[in-house]
């Protein structure tokens, strides 16, 4: 069997469609890995009507539902609640984004250069891990042509009731401290 990893579709050689050719002409059955791609609903059969032989949705992760409206608006709340937590620190660029493919909901994104915060990305992830209530952002190692920046971004749709609020404060509380101290650094 062929396994075709959807999140990465943009980064690979060949797209669905073309995986899906060789697999026909080899007579080796496809199987596409869409865990993290629903929402949209629509797609849940997308890729069996494109031709994949199996596709799989993680039960964990929009399959449970209820992919209505309510839900969404709860995604904006709770991501806009964490970049409303961090908003003061300038030296953070603070954004709201939507992946393209996989985990198609809203994330927030932090990205800063190391000089300004004194503070790298891996610093601040180990820090939220040690806290009282240990929390894993994710971790993103990618060069742009403006050169290297530290980022990290949280993903809020499998949280529970109650965790962003946590996730929020601990992360001004973490920044607030970063931003101070390196303001003292800078003032001698
Ligand atoms: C989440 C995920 C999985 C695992 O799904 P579970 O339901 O947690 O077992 C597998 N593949 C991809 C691409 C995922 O995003």
């Amino acid at each position: 069997m062929m396994l075709f990893f959807n999140d990465n579709e943009s980064k690979g050689k060949i797209v669905a469609e073309e995986f899906i050719v060789i697999g026909k002409r080899y007579g080796i059955p496809t199987f596409n890995d869409a865990a993290a791609d629903v929402p949209p609903t629509e797609n849940l059969s997308k890729y069996t009507r494109m031709g994949f032989d199996l596709v799989t949705f993680s039960g964990g992760k929009g399959m449970r539902g209820p992919q209505k409206e309510a839900e969404a608006k709860e995604w904006d709340r709770r991501t806009k609640l964490l970049a409303d937590s961090v908003r003061d620190i300038q030296a953070l660029d603070v954004e709201i984004f939507i992946p393209p493919i996989a985990n198609h909901v809203p994330h927030l994104k932090l990205t800063w250069n190391q000089e300004d915060l004194g503070l790298s990305a891996d610093c601040i992830r180990q820090q939220l891990r040690d806290g009282n209530v240990s929390i894993e952002a994710i971790p993103i190692y990618s060069y742009e042509p403006s050169g290297y920046r530290e980022e990290i971004r949280f993903g809020v749709w499998m949280m529970l009731p109650g965790e962003t609020e946590i996730v929020a404060q601990r992360l001004r509380e973490i920044f607030r401290k970063t931003r101070i101290s390196s303001q003292t650094t800078n003032d001698g």
